[in-house]
């Protein structure tokens, strides 16, 4: 058995940002980090691989590289969290005895849930693709650049989903590289979402319908991707309302956003979920409702923000501040306001940059009215993030753009 003062569970944008910060205040070997793959991808790329901007050679690093020197790093799953003997077992049935802990295991997909869409995914002729996964986001771009008009359809799924721009910014991209190879006036484009909303935050849903309008693209709200038959390219979707409700259409290219939920290991626990699967923490505080030697960060806890990185740099803050704290035995007193941040890529050189916080408030850092395209937005999503999130974020140093926000628009608005 292996015992430490903390244990990470999950190796991803939460878990190595938390690393490299404990790492650094607790003597060698304190910090282990649980994290079954070799290989760490900077996600939020994976829509520009989808797009033919990037590459996904571009957006990967070793996940080694990625953790600090002085954090013990177990290659493995865990299996299962015991919150009374404050242990976890992993999949190859090592026991890691921990004094604090933090859950950072991210979103699973759920492919089965859709009936023939693990299926069409894997057949490389099948013009279905999705730009959530590195194995699939390439062939995003190949049926773009096969589509040779006729009807595109792009979903978004009934459960909570991370960065819940990307499944509408996959389809304003393909729609301005379609006008780019003049296959637009041979096309249909449509947005399937079973929101009621095209955005959760008022100020830029309104300039998205705006967007939308003006790209001409069929939004149909409530509306979700039943099941896939591949072997006819024919989409079935059912009404939110009323799930008997359902239409089956025929597609020339379909991106799917899969169903997601929390991995097993976490919604198996029921002490330490609520009853959607979420590892059940304080919104403000991110310490458990029941365990405070437990904390949360990231797209698998229950706090009601958008599930993105630029929400990630803003919780590490939080949570090393409460952790320390906790680890005096004091109480845990920062609060995270639920900043999060979408860059909503609406074309090859145009980005609406989203920003905002609990109760879809906005809170935006540059001093230009960020509900309006911008080619510096776009710019700034496709380089200047990934060297932050790379270089800055995941060695423990930033924390999202408050700094910036004071000194160049100090007033606020
Ligand atoms: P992850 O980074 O996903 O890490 C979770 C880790 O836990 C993984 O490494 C996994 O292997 C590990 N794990 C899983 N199960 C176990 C287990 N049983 N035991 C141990 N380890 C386990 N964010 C933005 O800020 N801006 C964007 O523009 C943006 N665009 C995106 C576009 C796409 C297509 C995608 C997919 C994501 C995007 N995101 C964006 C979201 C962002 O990438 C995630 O919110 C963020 O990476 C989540 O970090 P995390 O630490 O919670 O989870």
């Amino acid at each position: 058995a292996f015992s430490c003062k903390l244990l990470i569970v999950g190796g991803g944008s939460g878990g190595c940002t938390m690393a490299a910060k404990f790492a650094r205040r607790l003597p060698k070997d304190s910090v282990i980090v649980v994290e079954p793959s070799a290989e760490h991808f900077y996600q939020p790329l994976f829509t520009l691989v989808g797009a033919g901007v990037k590459k996904v050679s571009d957006c990967v690093k070793a996940e080694r590289a990625c953790l600090p020197d002085k954090a013990i790093w177990i290659k493995d799953y865990a299996k299962f969290i015991d919150p009374d003997k404050m242990s976890v077992t992993t999949a190859k049935d090592h026991v890691i005895n921990y004094e604090y802990l933090i859950v950072a295991v991210g979103l699973k997909y759920d492919y089965d849930k859709v009936p023939g869409l693990k299926q069409a995914l894997d057949d490389e002729k099948s013009r279905v693709s999705t730009i959530y996964s590195p194995d699939y986001c390439g062939k995003t771009w190949s049926d773009l650049q096969n589509f040779k008009g006729g009807d595109a359809f792009f979903t978004y799924p009934n459960t909570p989903i991370k960065c819940p721009g990307a499944p509408q910014k996959i389809c304003y991209l393909a729609e301005s590289y379609f006008t780019k190879t003049d296959v637009r006036s041979k096309s249909n484009v449509t947005y399937n979402t079973s929101l009621p909303v095209i955005f959760g935050v008022k100020k830029y849903a309104d300039a998205l319908m705006k967007v939308v309008e003006k790209k001409n693209i069929n939004v149909n709200f409530k509306t979700v991707l039943k099941e896939i038959h591949p072997e006819n390219n024919e989409a079935v979707f059912y009404q939110v309302d009323d799930p008997t409700k359902t239409q089956a259409v025929k597609y020339d290219l379909l991106h799917v956003t899969p169903p997601m939920s929390t991995p097993e290991v976490l919604s198996s626990n029921s002490k330490l979920v609520d009853k959607t699967g979420f590892l059940n923490v304080d919104k403000y505080t991110l310490q458990h409702c029941t365990y405070p030697n437990i904390y949360g960060l990231g797209d698998c806890t229950n706090t009601p923000n958008s599930k993105t990185a630029a929400a990630i740099a803003k919780q590490c803050l939080v949570l090393q501040k409460n952790l320390l704290k906790t680890m005096k035995g004091k109480t845990a007193k920062a609060r995270y306001d639920g900043y999060g941040a979408c860059p909503l890529l609406t074309g090859h050189n145009k980005c609406i940059l989203a920003e905002f916080v609990y109760d879809g408030v906005p809170r935006e850092t540059m001093p230009f009215n960020q509900a309006n395209e911008s080619i510096l937005a776009y710019y700034m999503k496709k380089d200047l993030f990934p060297y932050i999130y790379w270089n800055l974020m995941l060695k423990g140093y930033y924390h999202g753009p408050e700094v910036i926000r004071k000194l160049i628009n100090p007033l606020g608005k």
